[in-house]
């Protein structure tokens, strides 16, 4: 018999979960998603079922006894066939979070629900697996990387673009990708499985509501291959016996605004946006090209910024494209980094996000220790060479 490890899977809803309904898909809360998980071959050894159950094995209107935790609901305990040819399996068991939401409706909370699970759960597992929306989901892995740096066990975060409940679904290879990263693979980390690849968590962004490969990482290759062959970048980060990571809990109250430059802003509507939120720490300003906003008087957007820094409130800036890169090459950008704006280099919009969210939430930094760490990449989340500060 060979390895058998065990891997937690957190359901929260999404597209993966989702049942059609009058008014579209929607993640709806009941045993039918763990029914089908249980009756499909690949994903349950139906062997390993009946021998458990002593039973004929489960048709998928056989009983389902769940175990309530807390508010969230535990699902009996399945097996996955053979993942590869030393005879490893996955034990694994489904824990639904009271709420299945869609992800657009994911907030701070959320995730510190899922991190207390993680943190609760890390000694009983070998590795996790989050269900999410694809529509938050690089935000989910954002803020996982920040809480759980170098966690030493893999922390999968996975979705899909059709239900389980429909034709074609692409869960279904998802989920399996996903146990067999979490369970199997010699990585540990935070990654977004998708499409057969596996992306840094904090690298990722969603490119396509339509496309089955709907995760990018624009400013790094891809972690892993789940081809035929499975191919990685050389040093994965490796499993380890690492403590348990000791997480801290995200602000809930609206501390990060984000704001895109376009034609024509002024430095008005941005300041009106910061005085509206007065628990603001942290303004994103996703601002064109290498970082370039308008500067002019009349624009008044220097004094705006001026302002929320001597407020101690966080400015970065971040780039606009598709594939971002603060480069202060222009006026516009330097005079930026000259006020106290900070370059937010290769990071994606979602990385600067969860980046600012990691910072304003821990108490034991000041605002200049805020700014320093800004500055310098906490979980690979940017790469600092060649970038703003080396002009
Ligand atoms: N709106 C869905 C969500 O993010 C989209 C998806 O899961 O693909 O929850």
């Amino acid at each position: 018999m060979g390895l058998l490890r065990r891997v937690l899977i957190i359901g929260t809803g999404g597209t993966i979960a989702s049942e059609p309904t009058p008014g579209g898909y929607a993640p709806l809360r009941n045993d039918a998603f763990f029914r089908r998980i249980r009756q499909h071959p690949q994903l349950s050894d139906p062997d390993s079922l009946s021998s458990r159950s002593g039973t004929a094995t489960p048709t998928f209107s056989s009983p389902v006894e769940t175990v309530p935790v807390g508010k969230n609901i535990r699902y009996p305990t399945l097996r996955t066939p053979v993942l590869d040819e030393h005879g490893a399996r996955v034990e694994y068991e489904i824990l639904d979070l009271d709420r299945h939401l869609d992800s657009s409706e994911m907030t701070p909370a959320e995730y510190n629900i899922i991190a207390s699970l993680l943190e609760e759960n890390w000694d009983l597992y070998e590795g996790f697996v989050i269900l999410s929306g694809t529509d938050t989901l690089a935000y989910t892995a954002s803020i996982l990387s920040f809480l759980f740096t170098n966690p030493g066990k893999p922390i999968t975060i996975t979705g899909a673009q059709i239900p389980l409940s429909q034709p074609r679904s692409d869960g279904w290879t998802n989920l399996l990708d996903s146990l067999y990263v979490a369970g199997v693979l010699p990585y540990a980390g935070v990654g977004i499985v998708f499409h057969h690849q596996v992306f840094h968590g904090c690298r990722a962004t969603k490119t396509s509501p339509n496309l089955f490969n709907a995760f990018q990482t624009p400013c790094v290759p891809p972690l892993i291959n789940l081809n035929v062959k499975i191919t990685h970048q050389s040093r994965l980060p490796p499993r380890s016996s690492a403590l348990p990571p000791r997480i801290i809990p995200l602000a809930t109250s609206p501390t990060v605004i984000s704001a895109s430059i376009h034609p024509g802003i002024t430095g008005t509507l941005l300041a009106a946006q910061i005085d509206a939120v007065p628990t603001c720490r942290a303004v994103i300003l996703s601002a064109y090209g290498s970082g370039n906003l308008p500067i002019s008087e009349e624009a008044g957007i220097l004094g705006a910024l001026r302002k929320a820094v001597d407020k101690e409130i966080l400015v970065v800036v971040i780039s606009q494209c598709p594939i971002p890169n603060v480069y202060p090459l222009y006026t516009q950008g330097r005079t930026l980094l000259e006020i106290g704006v900070l370059p937010g280099y290769d990071l994606t919009h979602e990385a600067a996000f969860a980046k600012l969210l990691w910072l304003v939430s821990r108490k034991d930094l000041t605002f200049k220790n805020r700014q320093e760490l800004f500055q310098i990449p906490v979980t690979g989340e940017m790469s600092v060479e060649g970038g703003a500060r080396g002009l």
